[in-house]
């Protein structure tokens, strides 16, 4: 680790490690096939792990599945709504490089009929992830349209869980495995600001979970609140049929005004409340009519089959205690959970971490005692709090954890990132930081980029 998060407690501290008998093969139910389940499959298969995917859907790919449905609760409060896990719209263009949206040893390859552009369409995103399934012979291990509905330790055991799942039909069964790796996806669960007046504001309300396409805010007034890539895709989006639209972030350099190059966006400092009379006031003393408030506020991480007397918990989006986001302490390694982190390469982190986590389960790599990884965890905390850091902010990696990618790969044995990877990431992510030019996405020089990998790869 570098910066303010390097400790050293695991070289301090004695090992008392934790280690697997390798008497017979353990049975492994890995739950999601989105990018964090195939790559557990894989990594376990690789390391000759028995492994059952369970997969809700009818389709591998999670989120990048686009979905035309949305859900009957706009802002997903209502607990017994008929949930649509993907939240793509229908625009979506990833918001990094083709290069970095693929795995480490699995580059996303061009296609004479396929979206060869740097930032390609989800289409493209889902394609990658079929062809990386029939590759390595994933589907074959995967449950289709079968849901987890529990997670629960057999009592008095530690490397013993029942999972009980459902079919279409609502036939329930239940079986044990030793191990469980939850790949499950965190941006489903819509996560909505308190503002004050909203009870009695009477406009429409929808998170960015349930933006698919523009039409239906034909000739409104919008309020997109948040400053992440969906309220900046989404807002344009919008702004192609809408009357006008008005984005709130709490970014502090903001100033109201009108942007450049469009005649009905504005942006504002964040929303201050709202009225009765459809008025929505902002922090910087503007208010405008809306029709429509839409956040893009985010996603709350939700594990509702899991069973855990207490050992994890999530606190105001924290998912806790996690030893470094994967493994809780009390339960490791026979429990963990792969992509929580955010901020960072989703593919190349996910697949570490299931490389790190099928490692330790086929006894190749040991892991600290309880004591220490509930110690390291600890001082983590204590440090995002001395930071000032709030706990929502907890599996935010980027700025906190910049060398989580190379901590993994120490720790799993593998060999060295590509330095290009982290290069192009930060080039990638300076729009979101520096403001974006609406096409920041065509302005990318891939030739420049494709020349450096070229570089280092001639260089190996
Ligand atoms: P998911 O893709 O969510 O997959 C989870 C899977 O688990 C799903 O298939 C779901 O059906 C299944 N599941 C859930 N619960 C159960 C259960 N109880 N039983 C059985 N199955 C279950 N990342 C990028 O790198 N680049 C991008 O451009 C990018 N754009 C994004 C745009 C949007 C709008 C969003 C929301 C996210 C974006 N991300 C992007 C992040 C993206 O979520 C990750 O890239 C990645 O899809 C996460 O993969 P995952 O496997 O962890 O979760």
């Amino acid at each position: 680790l570098q910066g303010p998060f390097q400790l050293s407690l695991i070289s301090v501290l004695q090992y008392e490690p934790f280690s697997i008998p390798m008497s017979h093969s353990i049975r492994v139910a890995v739950i999601g096939a989105g990018i964090a389940g195939l790559a557990a499959a894989r990594e376990l298969r690789r390391e000759g792990l028995e492994v059952v995917v369970f997969e809700k859907s009818h389709q591998l790919g999670g989120t990048w599945c686009y979905d035309p449905r949305i859900e009957s609760d706009p802002i997903g409060s209502d607990p017994n709504r008929d949930v649509v896990h993907t939240s793509l719209y229908r625009s979506l263009r990833t918001n990094l490089p083709r290069q970095l949206m693929a795995f480490l040893d699995y580059p996303f390859p061009d296609r004479p009929d396929g979206d060869a552009r740097a930032f390609p369409g989800h289409e493209e995103v889902l394609w990658f992830l079929n062809k990386f399934a029939d590759e390595f012979g994933l589907r074959g291990l995967t449950r289709f349209g079968c849901e987890v509905v529990r997670v629960e330790r057999v009592a008095g055991r530690i490397d013993s869980w029942v999972v009980e799942s459902r079919t279409g039909d609502s036939v329930l069964s239940r079986e044990i495995f030793e191990a469980v790796v939850v790949c499950s996806g965190h941006f489903t669960e819509p996560r909505v600001p308190t503002i004050p007046g909203i009870e009695k504001w009477p406009g429409y309300q929808i998170h960015s979970h349930n933006y698919r396409v523009p039409e239906p805010f034909r000739g409104q007034t919008v309020v997109v609140i948040g400053f992440a890539s969906s309220a900046f895709d989404i807002s344009r989006d919008i702004a192609q049929v809408a009357k006008e639209v008005h984005i709130a972030t709490r970014s502090p350099d903001v100033k109201v005004m009108k942007l450049a190059n469009h005649d009905n966006m504005w942006q504002h400092k964040m929303v201050k409340c709202v009225s009765e009379d459809r008025s929505v006031a902002f922090d910087d003393g503007s208010s405008v009519h809306a029709d429509v408030i839409l956040y893009c506020t985010g996603y709350k991480h939700h594990y509702p089959f899991l069973e855990t007397n207490g050992m994890v918990t999530i606190e105001d989006n924290r998912v806790g205690p996690l030893y470094k986001h994967v493994f809780p302490p009390a339960l490791a390694p026979w429990l963990s959970f792969i992509g929580i982190p955010e901020r960072d390469i989703i593919f190349q982190m996910s697949e570490l971490q299931c490389k790190w986590v099928a490692r330790v389960l086929s006894g190749k790599v040991l892991l600290p005692t309880e004591k220490e990884m509930m110690a390291y965890v600890e001082e983590y905390y204590q440090q995002l709090e001395k930071d000032g850091f709030p706990k929502h902010m907890t599996h935010y990696l980027h700025f906190k954890e910049v060398g989580y990618c190379n901590w993994l790969v120490a720790e799993a044995g593998l060999p060295p990132i590509e330095n290009w990877r982290e290069e192009m990431y930060l080039e990638s992510i300076k729009p979101l930081y520096l403001g974006m030019a609406d096409n920041y996405r065509d302005e990318w020089d891939d030739a420049h980029w494709n020349a450096i990998i070229k570089d280092a790869s001639l260089a190996q």
